[in-house]
């Protein structure tokens, strides 16, 4: 399938899956109005100034990509495989070069993505355990208590398990979130071991026949050690009662943080397996280059993103109309 295509077919709604309701690629749609009108609007606004391919060009284009939080790295490999593209193609108007440049983006972003697996690893029939990570503040609890509600309305029997135990008030966030979402929660003192609050909840996940349990954790990064034998502690607790879990280890980013959410997930990687990655806050950042930094350096594909504050706010991820999305905009201006 051409280029072109797959962008009409992205916004056609054609490869809407039916299980999604309007209102759902709405919503969606609306939380990532702002990365991708500002994306639109910075590579545009480098279109409208180009006069030729010249070093000054590939520079504004750097910096452009940079600005929109593709990342330092990121911007430079994307640039280098820009210029040859460019003197390739020999292309020498702004329509051809825009052109080039766009296709030559989403051919890298696609490239970079290959064995990525977006899905959820769901236990259809058997307990499915799903850890969150994040230094504090990303929005782990808040992505918990909104899972948890989309579970639970798709009638699955859900746990959620109040391992953060550093703060009394991270317990209560928590529990208020269960009330929410109609979901129970297992829940310890502040201060007690997290392993041991994930051991409660594990036995209790197994004795009710629970489908999904969701475990919240602790993100002081301060003492990366000490994070270390803490998550590590948790899953051996969990692996002993059930092997190959956790089916998943989520790793919560703030989009909004840009390049420092780069560097927490480096740190992570280094402390933790890490399966995927959960986005928050993408409805209040105007900089979704992000998405293609994580793709290009970290290789943790994006399984959930957050595009609010609200129960019904967190939405799966499908990185190809998220991208096609971001180059929308520049391609309907494109012949002049
Ligand atoms: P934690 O410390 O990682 O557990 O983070 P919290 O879940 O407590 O979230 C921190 C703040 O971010 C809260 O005020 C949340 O309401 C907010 N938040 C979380 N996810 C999103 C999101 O997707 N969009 C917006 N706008 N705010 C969010
Ligand atoms: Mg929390």
């Amino acid at each position: 399938m051409g280029f072109f295509d797959k962008i009409k077919k992205a916004f056609t709604g054609e490869e809407v899956p039916e299980e999604v309701t309007t209102e759902a690629v709405e919503k969606y749609e609306k939380g990532l109005e702002k990365t991708r009108k500002t994306f639109s609007e910075r590579m545009n606004e480098l279109f409208a100034n180009f006069r030729s391919v010249d070093e000054d060009f590939f520079e504004e284009l750097e910096e452009t990509l940079i600005g929109a939080d593709v990342g330092f790295n990121t911007a430079l490999r994307i640039t280098e495989s820009l210029r040859q593209e460019v003197k390739l193609r020999n292309a020498k108007k702004s329509g051809e070069v825009r052109n080039a440049i766009i296709e030559k983006l989403v051919e890298i972003y696609e490239e970079e993505g290959i064995d990525e697996q977006n899905a959820l690893n769901i236990q259809p029939e058997a307990l499915t355990i799903i850890l969150f990570v994040g230094v504090n503040g990303v929005g782990k609890t808040t992505s918990i208590g909104k899972l948890a509600y989309q579970y639970r309305q798709e009638g699955k029997k859900v746990l959620m398990a109040a391992a953060d135990t550093f703060r009394a008030g991270a317990i209560d966030q928590l529990v208020v979130w269960g009330e929410r979402a109609g979901v129970e929660v297992v829940r310890g003192q502040a201060g007690d071991d997290p392993a041991s609050v994930v051991f409660d909840a594990v036995k209790q996940a197994k004795a009710e026949q629970t489908d999904i349990l969701l475990v919240d954790t602790a993100g002081r990064l301060q003492n990366k050690i000490n994070l270390m034998n803490e998550l590590e502690k948790i899953k051996r607790i969990i692996q002993r009662e059930i092997p190959e879990a956790p089916h998943e280890v989520l790793l919560v980013l703030d989009a909004t943080t840009g390049q420092n959410a780069m560097v927490q997930a480096k740190q992570f990687k280094e402390t933790t397996d890490v399966s995927g990655l959960v986005l928050t806050k993408l409805d209040g950042t105007a900089k979704g280059g992000i998405v293609l930094a994580i793709r290009n350096e970290l290789h943790l594909p994006v399984k959930l993103v957050g595009l609010g504050e609200g129960l019904t706010d967190l939405q799966v991820f499908d990185p190809n109309e998220f991208v096609y999305g971001l180059f929308k905009g520049l391609l309907t201006t494109e012949e002049e």
